[in-house]
């Protein structure tokens, strides 16, 4: 917010600087726009032009006591400026013969921040919810995360969350629904942070304090599941076979039916039945990396040989087909064909911020932090 602000304010001062012709009109109790205007010693043919010939209405909305109009005169243009109490700035131009447009690059629309935090209990959903936070933005915050941690597993009594929140204001009045500038989530021994950039192009994007994406070209799960029944080893003990042989994957007990979902985008090279996996599903990402689901009770009818998937696209079902004990994931993460422990691996990230991008983010966690510690000052 403050760069936009002292950029507006900068680009005014030029302004009022180079114009020696510039009016300023505020607003008082009961002001119409006709009335306002006719205050900044425009002409009556002048206020029609402004009024009749553009969407200035619709677009200043209402007008309450205290809002801003400037006319700034120049050579070949007009400029008029509304600036409402809330924030809010339109600017207009009026060429030399007659048009006026809205000038979009300074309609900033304002913005309402505002701290979230509350602790945890029983769960996520539950705390967060007493807290006021609706299933969508809870939801939002666990998709922020989902690379780094499963908050259904991982919170634990006593874990803090801190967000602090933003709403556009779309039609003078109206406020959009709450989206995540800043989350912290404190836990015993780890505090992760995500801050959102907004890069040139408008993609958001969360990042962590050292400009590295929170985003994982890999999910770390595959499936909601409830533990891990057998995790990977080079050597173990097989419960069917017996005898030491190597679990080249892990093993996560999930209720049969639990969907299942690619790992990250990729072209699937086998769909079907393979040997003690049962029904399985061979993913392939890129060139080196190599993702399997086996022993599924069945598999999505689209996912063939040849399907191209998406991150966190269901494939399939958790079962017990081919040699399995009981209901569970056998899920393998291969790497030039050689078996990696998806639970240990350290996923690679998107491309971090460099730069003024990550100038720029920094600058913006700084904000963000001091309205945090504002509200724990305060409570
Ligand atoms: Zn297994």
């Amino acid at each position: 917010m403050w760069h936009w602000k002292s950029l507006l304010i900068f680009l005014c001062l030029c302004s009022w600087a180079l114009n020696a012709n510039a009016t300023e009109v505020i607003v008082q109790k009961g002001d119409t726009l006709t009335g306002v205007l006719k205050k900044t010693k425009l002409s009556d043919f002048e206020v029609h032009q402004w009024l009749y010939a553009s969407n200035l209405v619709k677009e200043i909305g209402r007008l309450d006591p205290g809002d801003k109009i400037k006319l700034l005169t120049e050579a070949n243009d007009t400029q008029l400026i509304y600036q409402s109490t809330t924030g809010k700035v339109v600017k207009f131009i009026k060429l030399a013969d007659g048009t006026v447009m809205v000038d979009q690059p300074l309609k900033i629309r304002p913005v309402k921040r505002s701290f979230q935090g509350f602790s945890i209990k029983h769960s996520l959903t539950v705390d967060g919810r007493a807290a006021g936070l609706s299933y969508n933005l809870l939801q939002a915050l666990a998709d922020i995360f989902a690379w780094e941690m499963d908050f259904s597993r991982d919170l634990k009594d006593g874990d803090q969350v801190q967000l602090i929140v933003e709403q556009k204001e779309l039609d003078g009045r109206y406020l959009s629904p709450p989206e995540i500038v800043f989350a912290k989530i404190v836990q015993k021994n780890k505090i992760r942070e995500a801050i959102r950039h907004v890069d040139a192009d408008g993609h958001i994007g969360f990042y962590n304090s050292k400009g590295q994406s929170l985003v994982r070209s890999f999910l770390r799960d595959p499936l909601n599941y409830s533990r891990i029944s057998s995790s990977f080893s080079l050597h173990r003990q097989h419960p069917v076979f017996g005898g030491l042989r190597p679990h080249s994957g892990v093993d996560l007990a999930a209720k049969r039916g639990s969907p299942v979902w690619a790992t990250s985008t990729g072209k699937v090279i086998f769909a079907g039945i393979k040997g003690g996996y049962g029904k399985a599903i061979i993913i392939k990402h890129g060139s080196r990396v190599s993702t399997l689901y086996a022993h599924l009770d069945r598999i999505c009818p689209e996912i063939r040989n040849g399907s191209l998937v998406s991150a966190k696209q269901i494939i399939g079902y958790v079962g017990s087909t081919g040699v399995a004990t009981g209901p569970h994931l056998h899920y393998e993460f291969r790497i030039d064909d050689q078996p990696k422990d998806p639970m240990a691996i350290d996923l690679p990230r998107l491309k971090p911020l460099t730069g003024m991008a990550y100038l720029k983010m920094l600058a913006e966690r700084q904000q963000w932090l001091a309205m945090v510690m504002s509200e724990y000052a305060y409570t």
